[in-house]
């Protein structure tokens, strides 16, 4: 079989399932085959027309190249191309993206008109700085947004991600304690449900991590967390500080965030808080209230930045006023009337710089435009909003589903597989459902701590309906496995070209380069 025939035949196939499936209700999975742009027939309609070039001597010397391979195709076929393309990309302006813990929410297009005006996204970082004072003005302005949100009044905007702000963090941290003598303190506490990036930056800081199992409850005990403190000194003076998320990872807040705090500052640590989960909190509490000493905010999780796809996100962290001396410089100061950004010998405490200039300045744009068009008010229902559409899916789905940890949740609701598994259904399986149906998947086995997890967050930005639509395939998918009709789950998803896939392979072995075989 040639290659076009096989590809003809796999369409076919797939045609024949499209058929069988006509029965289903809902959105379809992926339904576009779309060649490599080498691939395409038309290999002979140039878009542009340049004279063959005559008596060029290459000053190299070195051979002429007679050809270089580039696809000769035109203007419509490459637009088509790639717009097509941009559809196989699922993203939250598609449809539901109950992606736990990453907070999918919409992108107001105001944010985007704002970062789009000339005078934002026209400039250069290495403009002189009394020719960008109202870009200046507004980092200054999103700091102190972030330091009343959080109640920490250090705001360093530089890092480039959650994660990104998670090693500015633990750096400031590392910072301190070398400031104050004290570097000798090299263990960090982690949940054992934290993220994954938390023990890996504590690590890349050259801190050891010990874990603190949050097994039973899904939280924090005290118990457990002066277990892990005093484990290997009888006063903590080992212990450089913890890092947590608030709420954790499996939806629930930390009820005694503030006994541990305070036993881990009394035993000289610092509290790095995650914020990720901000979205479950913002306006309605400070972190600082509860005993944070520094944290990074995801801007594109809470304040509705667009991420996924690579980027580009915005990190910054919120530090006391202890921690603020330590942190990255530069930050935007205010001299009088003009603006303009601190060096290092404005504070010379400084860990130093973080990255070159001043981190992703159209992110900035849009969150201090969310943030002003949402007001206090809003913010304080967009924590409510996301917390209320969180319980309605747990609520709704609590027969059909596993629930490991009873009570409310906070922002995203935890479930497990474990009444499907019974019958041989997996997360995997109805994950796999889900895209058949139309959706993004949830967040599958994170955390880590039980079995089969699904973490699903609807964020506050999705209708009624449309979480009613979500919950009523969840609840198709657990009648299929009540009826006996599992077969289908090992199928899914049935509709897009790509079934699948085996992502092991994908991830070690990735075919980066197409060749013609
Ligand atoms: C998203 C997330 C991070 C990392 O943030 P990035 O911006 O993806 O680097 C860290 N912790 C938690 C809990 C998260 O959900």
């Amino acid at each position: 079989m040639s290659a076009a025939e096989a590809k003809i035949s796999r369409i076919v196939t797939h045609e024949r399932e499209k058929a069988a499936l006509a029965a289903f209700s809902g959105d379809r999975a992926l339904n576009y085959e779309e060649n490599l742009l080498w691939e395409k027939e038309f290999s002979d309609s140039p878009g542009v027309d340049l004279p063959e070039p005559e008596g060029i001597k290459l000053r190299t010397g070195a051979p002429a190249r007679d050809k270089v391979g580039l696809p000769q195709i035109s203007e419509p076929q490459v637009l088509r191309h790639f717009v097509r393309m941009s559809t196989w990309n699922y993203s939250i302006d598609h449809g539901f993206f109950p992606l736990g813990s990453c907070t999918m929410k919409h992108n107001p297009r105001l944010n985007e008109k704002m970062a789009r005006l000339k005078g934002f996204a026209h400039i250069h970082p290495m403009q002189p700085e009394d020719t960008v004072q109202g870009a200046l003005k507004l980092q200054y302005e999103l700091q102190h947004w972030l330091a009343e949100l959080t109640g920490l009044p250090g705001v360093c905007l530089t890092p480039s991600a959650g994660a990104h702000g998670e090693l500015a963090g633990m750096m400031t941290i590392r910072r301190a304690h070398e400031l104050s003598g004290q570097s000798r303190r090299k263990i960090v506490l982690t949940p054992d449900s934290a993220h994954g990036t938390n023990p890996a930056t504590a690590v890349m800081c050259g801190f050891q991590v010990r874990n603190i199992s949050t097994r039973e409850t899904g939280r924090l005990t005290v118990e457990a967390f002066k277990k892990a403190l005093f484990e290997s000194d009888p006063e903590g003076a080992d212990i450089a500080g913890m890092m947590v998320t608030n709420p954790n990872t499996c939806g629930l807040f930390e009820t005694d965030i503030l006994e541990m705090a305070d036993l881990l500052h009394k035993a000289g640590g610092y509290f790095y808080c995650d914020g990720a989960n901000f979205n479950a909190l913002v306006g309605k509490i400070r972190p600082g209230d509860f005993g944070v000493d520094v944290m990074h905010i995801n801007l594109h999780k809470t304040f509705s930045t667009p991420h996924g796809g690579g980027g580009p996100g915005s990190g910054p962290i919120c530090c006391s006023e202890k921690l603020a001396k330590a942190m990255p410089v530069p930050t935007v100061i205010k001299d009088g009337e003009i603006y303009r950004l601190e060096t290092g010998e404005d504070r010379p405490e400084t860990l130093g710089r973080l990255k070159a200039f001043q981190g992703q300045f159209g992110m900035h744009v849009r969150a201090l435009t969310y943030m002003l068009s949402h007001g206090a008010d809003g913010l304080k229902q967009v924590a409510e909003d996301a917390v209320l559409n969180a319980n309605y899916i747990l609520a709704s789905l609590k027969e059909d589903y596993h629930v490991p940890y009873e009570g409310p949740c906070m922002h995203e609701c935890l479930l497990t597989d474990k009444k499907q598994k019974e019958a041989g259904v997996t997360t995997t399986d109805i994950a796999k459902g889900l895209i058949e149906r139309g959706y993004h998947p949830m967040t599958v086995y994170f955390p880590l701590v039980i079995p089969g997890t699904m973490l699903i967050e609807p964020t506050e930005t999705e209708s009624k309906d449309a979480i009613d639509r979500f919950i009523s395939v969840m609840k198709d998918f657990a009648a299929d496995v009540r009826a006996g009709k599992t077969e289908q789950f090992h199928q899914f998803p049935l509709s897009s070209p790509r079934r699948r896939l085996d992502e092991v392979q994908a991830a070690k072995y990735p075919v980066l380069k197409w060749s013609e075989s």
